[in-house]
């Protein structure tokens, strides 16, 4: 166990927890709502740290990241549990579980820069489960990416602390994609949640130069109404503005929800209102091989980026990251870079 960082001792050997908006309040021998964070004498520790549930190298359109280093790899590790309960969670073996009933893997986060180096791998991500609760290896393993020219993102659904998201950027923090799950309403039925703290969490990461990506997954019954996907967009373009991409996804049944799979026309239909309101790149998501997967130019409509799935097949970008055909610039962080996946 590892002290944890980010929390402040109150009286009568309670503490409460900074990492996420939920500020659990802990009183001794007791653990915090994630069940990763326990009080021990009045000493908040993380169970987390030195535990990895899995260590892989992925392509970084799969997090979804399309406008960042596209075609690269990302070494790719998670952790346990979560601060939240999505009951169609498609990770649920890794979120539904806790530290304590299994054992991962322990690897010092300078020994996995160095195998993400050895790789190949042009940076690190973490993902699967939610990265805020392995905060403290993140931001270890994030200065030794740093030192060896690497990236570092985050897979994450935004519930952090403000405190904690600057102390990643300082950490070195380059991506951040974030899940919105739905309105207040839907943050409030699901996940007792406050969807206006993810929303918060991704304006304040643009603003301190984070690259920024949205996934709304458009879950059968629960997320899918057309009014709900209106008032996402708009709050989307208030929030991060009409360059910042948003990936609608395609839910699958999984964990506790049993509903159909999203219709393809229903994510079309979010992909043409988004780009009717004013979003200049919408995708769809876990449809592969649609049309609607690839990076058209916002001004001419030339295919800049084509896709299949999380693999990126071509690039059409000029020197510049410009459109070749009417020279408008693409906003793309990073090179794109000309790689198959090893794990395809
Ligand atoms: S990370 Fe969030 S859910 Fe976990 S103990 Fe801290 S405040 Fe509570």
């Amino acid at each position: 166990m590892r002290e944890a960082l980010l929390y402040e001792r109150l009286r009568g050997g309670l503490v409460r927890c900074n990492l996420c908006e939920r500020r659990c309040l802990i009183s001794d021998g007791g653990r915090g709502f994630c069940g990763v964070r326990v009080n021990r004498g009045g000493t908040l520790y993380t169970l987390t740290y030195g535990n990895l549930s899995a260590v892989e190298s992925r392509p970084i359109e799969i997090k979804p990241f399309f406008h960042f280093w596209p075609g690269s790899t990302a070494l790719t590790f998670s952790s346990w549990s979560c601060n939240f309960r999505c009951p169609w969670c498609q990770n649920w073996h890794l979120s539904r579980t806790l530290p304590d009933e299994v054992r991962g893997l322990d690897i010092p986060p300078g020994e996995l820069v160095e195998l993400a180096v050895r790789q190949g791998d042009e940076g690190i991500c973490v993902s699967f489960n939610e990265p805020t609760l392995l905060f403290e290896y993140s931001v270890e393993a994030f200065g030794e990416a740093k030192k060896r020219g690497l990236y570092t993102t985050y897979v994450s659904n935004g519930y952090m602390t403000l405190e904690a998201l600057k102390a990643l950027r300082e950490a070195g923090l380059d991506g951040l994609k974030v899940d919105v799950k739905g309105g207040e309403a839907e943050y409030r039925r699901f996940n007792n949640a406050r969807a206006d703290v993810v929303w918060r969490n991704a304006r304040e990461a643009k603003a301190m130069g984070v690259h920024v990506e949205v996934v709304y997954l458009v879950v059968t019954g629960a997320t899918d109404s057309d009014d709900l996907i209106r008032e996402t967009v708009e709050r989307h373009l208030k929030e991060l503005g009409p360059e910042v991409p948003i990936h609608f996804t395609r839910y699958y049944p999984a964990y506790r929800y049993h509903e159909p799979p999203t219709p393809v026309e229903k994510l079309e239909r979010a992909y043409e209102l988004a780009r009717r309101e004013g979003v200049l790149f919408p995708y769809i998501g876990n449809v592969p091989g649609h049309p609607y997967e690839n990076t058209y130019c916002p001004s001419c409509g030339e295919l800049l980026l084509k896709r299949y799935g999380p693999i990126l097949v071509e690039s059409r970008l000029a020197e510049g990251r410009k459109c070749p055909k009417c020279g408008a610039e693409v906003p793309v962080r990073g090179p794109v870079v000309a790689k198959k996946p090893r794990w395809w």
